[in-house]
């Protein structure tokens, strides 16, 4: 943490950035140990493993990242204090419908691969709109550089911090263990790191393939 820190200090002053701490994969007794360091911020991307993990760790702030199953949404949106990953007009819909209070981002596809999570750059005003109309909270836009098209991806990040800007919204959510200080550079508020945390995650844990 305090190597991360350091990296990040020689690049912005640390208090305009959150670090949320991605424990995918991890045991909870990893969320406890980063917690009695003064972590107060974790990021899990299903609900499951987010669920049992609150069950046990009550005073943090959660932080959805990962895919949404609509059939999964009220309960992410009872435990998160903020959803990095909304990806799609109906689950818009289905927040404002559930009331949620939490932050929102709207999560911008990397590129046109099909099957990747995120709106594309045509719908994404849209979603924008729809957010601010159903009153939810948004506040920022979350992306994950394509590793296809070149994981350290400047010109996502650039693109990313723009359509911020264009659309009136604070937080950038984005960078990872091998990306995050470019992300900084180029304008990232919130970083979503895992293994340059903790190490590398359990094999055989459901995040483990994933980035
Ligand atoms: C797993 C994951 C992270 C953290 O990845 P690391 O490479 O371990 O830092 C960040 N964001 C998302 C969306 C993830 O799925």
């Amino acid at each position: 943490m305090t190597e991360v820190k350091e990296r990040i200090s020689e690049i912005t002053p640390l208090d305009s950035v959150k670090i949320i701490c991605v424990t995918k994969g991890f045991p909870v007794g990893t969320v406890e140990s980063m917690g009695d360091l003064g972590v107060c911020d974790f990021g899990e991307n299903y609900q499951q493993e987010l669920s049992s993990k609150a069950t046990v760790v009550k005073d943090v702030n959660w932080h959805f990242i990962g895919a949404v199953q609509r059939s999964k949404l009220k309960k992410i949106a009872e435990i998160s204090c903020a959803i990095h990953s909304v990806s799609r007009i109906s689950e818009i819909a289905e927040l404002a419908r559930l009331s949620y209070r939490g932050e929102v981002f709207l999560q911008v596809r990397s590129d046109d691969e099909v099957g990747r999570n995120g709106f594309q750059l045509k719908d994404l005003k849209e979603g924008v709109d729809l957010s601010r109309s159903v009153d939810l909270n948004i506040v920022g836009l979350m992306g994950v550089a394509s590793i296809t098209s070149g994981y350290r991806a400047p010109e996502f990040f650039r693109l990313m911090r723009d359509l911020c800007d264009r659309y009136g919204l604070k937080r950038c959510s984005m960078g990872m263990s091998d990306d995050f200080e470019l992300a900084l550079m180029n304008g990232a508020t919130d970083l979503r790191l895992g293994r340059v945390l903790l190490g590398p995650r359990p094999t055989n844990s459901p995040g483990a393939s994933r980035n």
